[in-house]
């Protein structure tokens, strides 16, 4: 098996994975001429962003406060249906059994705003409060592994914090030592990806994401 958002447009003749990706892509995406594609931060993380893509307002309509200027990349479900003429948005939102009930209001809410957005459904696009599109954003990826005692919860998603707060510790589970301290990079830093106050981490996995909030531009 390998990951699936990286195997796009896929190989009849390939990897189980491979197979699946083909069939997606030449069984749906013919038929789908704007595609909503679904993320979270799987299970110890949780995610509040869209990626933006010019692709006709599509993820400023869908509503998420955080909207990422990215271009897609190669093997993604979103970068091979853009190359065959679909409008896609990927949202990244919810995870890590955090915050169900809202992460589903937003989804919810954003998929009628779509609709409205493309004349399915009767009148305008609820925006959100406030909305921002950053163009940089760090994966801040722990290098020991323990438990990692977060500082900044899910529920703080969307907030600006100043330069060298910390974000996070990651201690043993057997001494409670600090191993290391997450520190947030930008001034302000944008909190895009979060966990609850105590998970597990392992080197390398999501920590933090956050987007350098002093060269993002408001949308309202
Ligand atoms: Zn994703």
């Amino acid at each position: 098996m390998t990951d699936l958002n990286r195997s796009f447009p896929g190989n009849p003749d390939g990897t189980l994975t491979q197979q699946l990706a083909h069939a997606l892509h030449n069984l749906l995406v013919p038929r789908c001429p704007t595609i909503l594609d679904f993320h979270s931060g799987g299970n110890l993380a949780t995610v509040s962003y869209c990626y933006r893509f010019d692709d006709g307002g599509l993820a400023e309509a869908f509503g998420c406060e955080v909207l990422y200027g990215a271009s897609s990349y190669q093997g993604s479900l979103s970068h091979a249906a853009r190359a065959a003429g679909a409008k896609v948005a990927v949202l990244e939102l919810g995870g890590g059994q955090q915050r169900n009930a809202h992460f589903l209001e937003v989804g919810l809410r954003g998929i009628e705003n779509v609709m409205k957005l493309l004349g399915m459904l009767d009148g305008e696009p609820q925006p959100p409060a406030w909305q921002i599109v950053v163009d940089e954003m760090r994966i801040m990826r722990p290098h020991r592994g323990g438990l990692m005692l977060s500082t900044f919860g899910p529920d703080r998603l969307g907030e600006q914090v100043a330069r060298g707060t910390q974000l996070a510790r990651i201690v043993s589970p057997y001494t409670f030592e600090v191993l290391e301290e997450l520190v947030a990079p930008f001034d302000p830093t944008v909190l895009v990806l979060g966990r609850d106050e105590v998970t597990k981490v392992e080197v390398g996995d999501y920590g933090f994401m956050v987007a350098n909030g002093a060269t993002a531009r408001i949308v309202r």
